[in-house]
Order: structure tokens, then C-alpha cells, then sequence
């Protein structure tokens, strides 16, 4: 039977072992969240880095990630693009120690 969407684990980085979409030390960001990432949920089809406002994603080795993550505004736009609920924004404090 085909898996969708819904019946895929809970998108929780920490508790699945993946690391987080690579992020810089607390100290480096000015919003205080930040995106992560849940690997296994995405399809690297990028609408994420197409819709960021502050174009602070890229895409490598097929997965977005954060090369600036300073220009981050924390506005949400990747994680509400995304077909498969792949990314969310967590605290620093959480998934970026
Ligand atoms: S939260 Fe907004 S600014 Fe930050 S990466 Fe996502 S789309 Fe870009
Ligand atoms: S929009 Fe979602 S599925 Fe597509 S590349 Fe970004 S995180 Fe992956």
C-alpha cells in the first residue's frame, strides 16, 4: 500500500536520530528559530529556497539547507511551501546548540 503523507512519522528531527538542517550557533541568528529540516519527508523538489523571501536556502547533495542563516526573518514561507510538511521552525535553543 501506497505510505502517504499523514501515516509518516511525526516530523521531530531530535527523536528520529536525524540531525537538524545545518544551523549556526544561537548567538549567530536574530530571530531566535530557525528551520529544520526532517530528511525522510523531503523530495528536494527546492520550493522551499524558491519562495524564501530572504533567499537564505540552498540546495546540496538534494536537501535544502542554511548557508546564510542570518538573513533568516523566521517568516515561515519555507515551511508553509512545503508539499510534505517537511521543514518547521524551532527554537535555537532546541535544535541549534
Ligand atoms: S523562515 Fe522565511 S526567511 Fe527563514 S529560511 Fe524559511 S522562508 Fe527563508
Ligand atoms: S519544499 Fe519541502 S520537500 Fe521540497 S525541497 Fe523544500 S523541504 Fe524538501
Amino acid at each position: 500500500m501506497e505510505q502517504t503523507a499523514s501515516s509518516l512519522p511525526p516530523v521531530d528531527g531530535a527523536a528520529s536520530g536525524v540531525p537538524p538542517l545545518p544551523g549556526p550557533p544561537a548567538d549567530l541568528s536574530l530571530c531566535g528559530e530557525l528551520p529544520v529540516l526532517e530528511p525522510r519527508r523531503c523530495t528536494g523538489c527546492a520550493l522551499c529556497v524558491a519562495i524564501c523571501p530572504a533567499q537564505c536556502l540552498a540546495v546540496a547533495g538534494g536537501l535544502p539547507w542554511l548557508p546564510r542563516p542570518l538573513d533568516c526573518v523566521a517568516c515561515a514561507a519555507c515551511a508553509l511551501m512545503c508539499p510534505t510538511q517537511a521543514i518547521t521552525l524551532r527554537p535555537l535553543s532546541a535544535e541549534h546548540p
